[in-house]
């Protein structure tokens, strides 16, 4: 009873007489009472040391300890031992006491020590130390008796539960929140839970609500607090960390990781994780189910790559990621996967490395998605720019794409290779003629026809109209030409585009080679259009390689246009005139015929059937035309007053001059002004003129037919014209072409065509001149032949007016007009 009234802390006590037999037993805990497995009165009446039988202590100490004092030896004796109950070891002091001063009776008693036991002593002893700790410590305290009324509040609990009111005495006035944003009702705090249940409350996390603010997050733990003696509940102490912080930091993180997860998610993206050096690889299900794998544990993720790769990237792939292991840098590499269907789809993985602190790579994670629809579209806008829609074949674009692909090859390798141009003849007639919808269908079969060729080249591009380029890797020089043959021949086989239409085409085909016509894309297609262009003018060859030489007339033509350009602003021009003499009368001077001719810049006479084209292409020949007409008119005016002989005078007429509408107007304005009879002027038309498309030939020779003016057909037997279809022209005189004349005293055949001209001639009305008579045999055998007139180097060459007019009108000094 004594003991019981002073043992604070003490946990059991035995009371022991002088023999140290075991008088009374008290115990104040389970746990003694449970480890001795006694029933206490059991024990009475033994030797003290029966309870420790089975305890791990120094049993011989203890036994001498405890008689010692028992015999009055020792006044005192204490001594501490561990017993471990359920993983749970409590460590005891045994105090071996005198109960008093008259009695013999000595007291043992067993107080629970804690581990800090020293510190919780002096804390004990220690109010000052108490208090200061309550007062200062961070974290919230707080003691509520059984009714739930603070008793007990510190300063920081205070400060974030009290909202400026002091609590102590007071409930609890607070709104609390759990983590789900939940109202917690008072009867759910962690304190009340505890006072009701007696289960103490662990790191319950929850929001203290206050007006305007987020509020305080706290982490609650509460246990109940008992009475040492009796062991009743006395009340509940709850303590508290604001852990605003860290919750906001955490709230903060967990939404960025959840934006992340619907960014991944909804890009469509798989991730994965690999720990190359235990050869682990982890896919998300997204991964799996872009790989197309319906289950992911079907499958370990490793193994499932490296099977599904589509087997022409497996080096690649594989090199690439070495490489990026090797340089331990972050990439990006696309592949294609063949799906277990049988699909193949592209991906593109990217890539991020992870290293440790010796910067070696020790974890690749990495995400993934399907970019099939991009490569596709990829696809498909190349394809738009690089072919041609009409024929399949490679586009203008494409083909430079392609060329420098074989430059760089062929640089690389030290190799040749050959652009083959080829361009169609006759193809812009029949599309004029039959319409753009028959252009396109030959176009698209002479496409088709050109792949047909593909085992044997590798690109075939069409790049203009009615052009097609194709080139050659690696080939001969005789595999060249018979390439090139063949080619030509494949398009010249006739194209059926109907039952009733069959055409056949021309084709000019040229080439260059690299390295010898050129190092890049463009010179090596220039120069294959520059001997296409030399063949097509050569058209029984059809083939031609290039050669500088080419290039060099290319370059004079260039100049020439240059000059001409000047000459023609300046009038550096001149007028040559050729007598036409009259067959039937004695080769009698009647007219000639106007010749223009000019000295370049070394002063040179360059040839008219030169620099004519030039004028032509550069659009001066209107001008310069012009200036002939001008010329001519005011020669004749001069002459004819002189001559009375003299007929008429000649000017070549381009067909460029016919085009331009102010052609007859102003020819006519042109003869009003001088006063010329229009009948003293002729107009000389090649055959090749008449059967332009663009030029409606008809109306116009009506028209200047209708001004009374002479038209002679040039170069007659040229073109590709009949006689009959002449009919339809209102001409008056037809030039035989000098070709026929050439042979004519040793060609029969030429005799012939003479004569059936003459012939047609005479039945139609046209009068008949022969160009280029220049032997008195030719002379003798037009003449007999029944030719009107004639021209010819026999009656006398072209010669500036003076000479002309001095030699052909006889009469010494006569003024000219240049
Ligand atoms: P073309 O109209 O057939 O002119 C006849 C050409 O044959 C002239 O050459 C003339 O000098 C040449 N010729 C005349 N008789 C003989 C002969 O017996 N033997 C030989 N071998 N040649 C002879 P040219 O003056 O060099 O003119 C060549 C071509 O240039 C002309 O052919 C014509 O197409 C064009 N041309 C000349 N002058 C003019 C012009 O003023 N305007 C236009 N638009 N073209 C012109
Ligand atoms: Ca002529
Ligand atoms: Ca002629």
């Amino acid at each position: 009873l004594e003991y019981r009234q002073t043992g604070r802390g003490i946990h059991s006590a035995v009371v022991l007489d002088r023999s140290g037999i075991i008088r009374a037993v008290e115990f104040k805990g389970m746990d003694f009472d449970d480890r001795l497995g006694w029933p206490h009165n059991d024990i009475v009446g033994r030797p003290f040391m029966c309870i420790h039988e089975s305890h791990d202590i120094e049993q011989h100490e203890v036994a001498s300890g405890v008689s010692r004092v028992c015999q009055r030896k020792a006044s005192q004796f204490s001594y501490r031992f561990k017993v471990n109950r359920e993983n749970l070891g409590v460590t005891y002091e045994m105090k071996v006491d005198h109960k008093s001063a008259e009695s013999d009776d000595v007291i043992v008693t067993y107080e629970k020590v804690a581990e800090n036991a020293s510190v919780a002593q002096n804390l004990a002893k220690s109010p000052d130390i108490h208090l200061a700790l309550f007062e200062h410590l961070p974290i919230g305290i707080l003691y509520q008796d059984v009714t739930g009324t603070i008793s007990l509040i510190n300063p920081v609990a205070q400060r974030i539960l009290g909202c400026g009111e002091n609590l102590q005495g007071k409930s609890l006035p607070c709104a609390v929140y759990d983590t789900a944003g939940i109202e917690v009702p008072p009867e759910r705090y962690p304190g009340s839970i505890t006072l009701r249940t007696g289960e103490p409350q662990k790191d319950i996390v929850l929001r203290i609500a206050k007006e305007h603010s987020a509020g305080v997050w706290i982490q609650a733990n509460s246990d109940v607090v008992k009475d040492v003696d009796s062991g009743a509940c006395t009340g509940v102490l709850t303590s508290f960390a604001d852990i605003t912080t860290v919750r906001e930091t955490q709230i903060a993180l967990q939404a960025s990781t959840e934006r992340a997860q619907i960014a991944v998610e909804s890009a469509g993206m798989g991730v994965w994780d690999w720990i190359p050096e235990e050869s682990k690889m982890v896919w998300d299900k997204k991964l799996f189910q872009l790989y197309g794998y319906p289950n992911e544990y079907d499958v370990t993720a490793n193994d499932a790559w490296h099977k599904a790769l589509y087997p022409d990237d497996v080096a690649r792939v594989m090199s690439e990621s070495r490489d990026m292991m090797a340089k331990g840098l972050n990439k990006k590499i696309d592949y294609r996967v063949v799906l277990p269907n049988g699909g193949l789809r592209h991906f593109r993985s990217q890539a991020r490395i992870i290293k440790d602190d010796k910067n070696e790579v020790t974890r690749v994670i990495g995400v993934t998605h399907d970019v099939t629809n991009d490569v596709m579209a990829e696809k498909k806008l190349w394809e738009l720019a690089y072919t041609d829609a009409l024929t399949g074949v490679y586009s203008r674009a494409g083909l430079n794409f392609r060329l420098s692909r074989s430059v760089a090859r062929a640089l690389k390798n030290d190799d040749r290779f050959c652009v083959v141009m080829m361009g169609l003849t006759r193809f812009k007639e029949i599309n004029d003629n039959y319409g753009v919808s028959v252009g396109d269908k030959i176009l698209t079969e002479i496409g088709r026809r050109g792949k047909s060729l593909m085992e044997e080249c590798d690109t075939i591009a069409r790049v203009g109209g009615d052009e097609f380029i194709l080139v050659l890797e690696s080939v001969s020089e005789d595999e060249l030409a018979q390439f090139a043959k063949k080619f030509r021949e494949v398009v010249l086989q006739p194209i059926t585009l109907s039952d009733e239409l069959e055409v056949s085409l021309g084709a000019a085909v040229g080439v260059s080679i690299f390295p010898d016509d050129g190092y890049d894309t463009s010179s090596l297609q220039t120069n294959a259009g520059l001997a296409m262009h030399t063949a097509r003018q050569n058209e029984m060859q059809g083939f031609m390689c290039y050669s500088s030489q080419m290039s060099e007339e290319v370059a004079r033509k260039f100049n020439l246009k240059y000059q001409l350009h000047g000459a023609v602003k300046d009038q550096e021009f001149q007028l040559y005139y050729q007598p036409i003499i009259d067959l039937d009368d004695n080769n009698k001077v009647i007219g000639c015929e106007a010749l223009i001719r000019w000295k370049d810049n070394h002063g040179k006479f360059v040839s008219p059937m030169e620099f004519i084209p030039v004028v032509e292409e550069s659009g001066l020949i209107y001008e310069l035309g012009k200036w002939i007409n001008f010329t001519a008119v005011k020669q004749w005016k001069l002459w004819q007053h002189l001559v009375p002989d003299l007929k008429y005078i000649s000017v070549n007429v381009s067909p460029r001059q016919l085009e331009n509408s102010r052609f007859v107007d102003e020819l006519v304005d042109l003869l009003r002004e001088h006063d010329v009879d229009p009948c003293n002027l002729q107009l000389e038309i090649t055959e090749g003129t008449l059967l332009q498309e663009s030029l409606n030939a008809d109306s116009i020779l009506q028209v200047l037919a209708n001004h009374g003016f002479r038209i002679a057909i040039d170069d007659f037997g040229t073109g590709y014209s009949s006689l009959a279809y002449l009919k339809r022209f209102n001409v008056d005189v037809i030039k035989i072409d000098r070709s026929f004349i050439i042979d004519i005293e040793t060609d029969q055949s030429d005799r012939d065509i003479v004569s059936a001209i003459l012939a047609m001639n005479k039945k139609l009305g046209f009068k008949t001149l022969v160009e280029g008579v220049e032997t008195e045999k030719q002379n003798q055998i037009v003449h007999e032949l029944g030719c009107d007139s004639a021209q010819g180097y026999l009656y006398g060459k072209p010669t500036f007016a003076d000479e002309f007019a001095e030699v052909y009108i006889g009469s010494g000094k006569i003024f000219t007009s240049q």
